[in-house]
């Protein structure tokens, strides 16, 4: 189920969870504001989550909410994450649903890092969609 723009957090996702040891991932990066690693069902070659080590839901209740320096931790923590999976060189993709009409499943704020191939086009065609020309 998506998760909604204005729910309160919940201390049992499962992001929380792995945030506090309680069911294991695999670990690529660690700092004192973030966790990343390895999505347990990758859409490519390389494909990381980053969290905030705090609980927010969303990107809106992040930026709204959180203090400065966990903000500016945890984005520091996302270009570190780039570098230490080498992929600062071919390049990768950022990218983090909020809301319904995202599909966030998760409700804690987390970033997806793609890269280790070619990822085409940003967002998958489809009949109807705006062309907004700008
Ligand atoms: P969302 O759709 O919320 O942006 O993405 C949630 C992501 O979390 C999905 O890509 C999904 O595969 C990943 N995920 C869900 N449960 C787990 C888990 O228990 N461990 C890991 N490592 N990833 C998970």
């Amino acid at each position: 189920m998506s998760v909604k723009a204005t729910e309160p957090y919940d201390e049992g996702n499962i992001f929380a969870r792995i945030l506090r040891g309680e069911v294991p991932c695999r670990k690529v990066h660690e700092t004192a504001h973030a966790l990343a690693f390895h999505d347990i069902n990758p859409q490519a070659p390389v494909h990381v989550l980053v969290i905030p080590k705090g609980p927010y839901v969303s990107m809106a209740d992040f930026t709204a909410n959180a203090p400065a320096e966990l903000v500016a931790g945890f984005f520091r923590a996302v270009g570190e994450t780039a570098r230490v999976l080498g992929l600062e060189e071919t390049g990768y993709r950022i990218l983090a649903n909020a809301g319904p009409h995202s599909h966030q499943e998760v409700p804690h704020l987390h970033v997806h890092i793609f890269g280790g191939a070619p990822l085409g086009p940003m967002l998958a065609r489809r009949a109807g969609s705006r062309e907004t020309g700008a």
